[in-house]
């Protein structure tokens, strides 16, 4: 492979970025030699092989993992990814972020991930099913609503998490909605969860306005990914007033200057299957992280913001709602710049956060109704926003070092004050 190929290879692998964020927090820390290589370092890692029973009578083996990246602060938390593309090492740094970001957003959670090697595309939905099941049943002795709570992510949603409770629970011999979160409203889900993603993005948005003193009325907004976290964050910045200038997904790309309707979008994606052909705005082709706007709201996929790119970035803020769209040499170049970037895990930190609620209504039993997660949403983010801020402030270094110090700080606490068990 060429030099430049290599060194493209290196910037976008998530565990090196993971490992070189936290580095860089934990330098400014003096931390024990020792206590940090326990903290960057996951807690355990389970491969599993997952025999399955395919629709044309066929037996497949599947590749299944679940990191355990810290649990020092409560069960591991994290979301399960169904890709092609899933290894261990992204497993182990989704894992990590986990951790910091249930820190900076002070939830007693810790942090886990977990991912199993499949194709959904290619599945039927009884295929889709018995994979599922195979994987609960076979990480059970792992889960658990003390031990490590799973949550959907890439290509996994509520029916899966519903599954899993069921396996689970046949095997637990009595229900338990608490093992996992991100589940369908009739089956222990939380009011609000849906949108919790896109709510805590419109939060630190504000704040972020608030130091910088643009106004969040009238700003000109670009949102790359029009999912569950690109929808919601526009639709909710947008009743702010903000204008959303420039759209786009795996479809196409949208843009009006004078703002998109996003109630008309909205609706326009949920029967197109995409923005294309959105007669409310014209199509474009530039690379939506390059359109003129002042907030930026990566919301779609990792590595998207690189060195190759960094400069073209127009936007005074990035709100990252993706994990890891921005490297760290990115994060360098936009630092030298002046561009102002929330990071993933204090802007998308939301949905774990009310994933926490979920778990707690199913501990008590009795469900809040919408008004009161987003206001308790609103106490948890509104402080993790104003800690990491007074950190970047004290020890001049961008919010993302600030929130990782944040973190590292709130984890290390903890181990110092119940010790390490030997
Ligand atoms: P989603 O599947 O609902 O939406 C993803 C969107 O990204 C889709 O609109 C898709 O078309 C678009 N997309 C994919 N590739 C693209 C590309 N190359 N260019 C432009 N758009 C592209 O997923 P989601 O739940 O909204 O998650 C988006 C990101 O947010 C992911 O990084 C995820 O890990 C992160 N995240 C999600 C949550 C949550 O609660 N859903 C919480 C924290 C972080």
């Amino acid at each position: 492979m060429p030099a430049e190929g290599a060194n493209l290879q290196k910037e976008l692998n998530p565990l090196a970025n993971a490992g070189r964020q936290f580095d860089e927090a934990a330098d400014r820390l003096n931390l024990p030699a020792g206590i940090r290589e326990v903290i960057k370092r996951s807690r355990r890692a389970t491969i599993v092989s997952l025999p399955v029973p395919m629709d044309d009578g066929t037996l497949k083996v599947f590749t299944g993992y679940r990191v355990q990246h810290s649990i020092v602060r409560g069960p591991a938390k994290g979301g399960i990814r169904y890709h092609p593309d899933v290894t261990l090492e992204e497993v182990e740094a989704l894992a990590a972020w986990m951790t910091w970001k249930c820190a900076v957003v002070n939830i007693p959670f810790g942090g886990g991930k977990g991912g199993i090697v499949c194709d959904p595309a290619k599945m039927s939905r009884g295929e889709l099913e018995r994979l599922t099941r195979r994987y609960a049943a076979d990480l059970s002795d792992l889960f658990g609503p003390e031990s490590d709570v799973p949550a959907p992510d890439v290509n996994t949603n509520e029916q899966i998490m519903a599954w899993i409770v069921d396996t689970y629970s046949m095997h637990e011999r009595r229900t338990e909605y608490a093992v996992v979160t991100g589940k369908p409203l009739e089956v222990g889900g939380s009011a609000g969860r849906r949108e919790a993603t896109g709510r805590g993005v419109l939060f630190c948005v504000r704040e972020a306005c608030a130091h910088l003193k643009l106004p969040l009325a009238g700003a000109r907004v670009a949102v790359q990914g029009f999912g569950n976290v690109g929808s919601v964050s526009a639709d909710l910045m947008a009743r702010d007033g903000a204008r959303i200038v420039a759209v786009s997904d795996v479809t196409g790309a949208v843009q009006a200057p004078e703002g998109l309707d996003v109630a008309t979008l909205i609706a326009w994606v949920a029967d197109h299957r995409g923005v294309k052909g959105f007669p409310g705005g014209k199509p474009f082709t530039t690379p939506i992280v390059e359109v003129d706007c002042d907030i930026l709201v990566p919301a779609a996929l990792e590595n998207q913001i690189t060195r190759e790119n960094a400069d073209r970035i127009r936007a005074r803020i990035v709100a990252e709602g993706a994990n890891g769209p921005t490297t760290p040499d990115a994060d360098r170049i936009l630092a030298d710049h002046g561009v102002f970037v929330i990071p993933d895990i204090l802007c998308n930190s939301g949905g774990v956060t009310v994933s926490y609620f979920e778990w707690v209504q199913n501990r008590m039993g009795f469900y809040w109704p919408e008004e009161e997660v987003n206001q308790r949403l609103e106490q948890a983010m509104v402080p993790a926003f104003r800690d990491v801020l007074a950190k970047s402030l004290e020890h001049k270094v961008n919010m993302r070092v600030a929130a990782f110090m944040v973190a590292i700080e709130r984890v290390v606490k903890v181990i110092t004050l119940r010790g390490v068990y030997a």
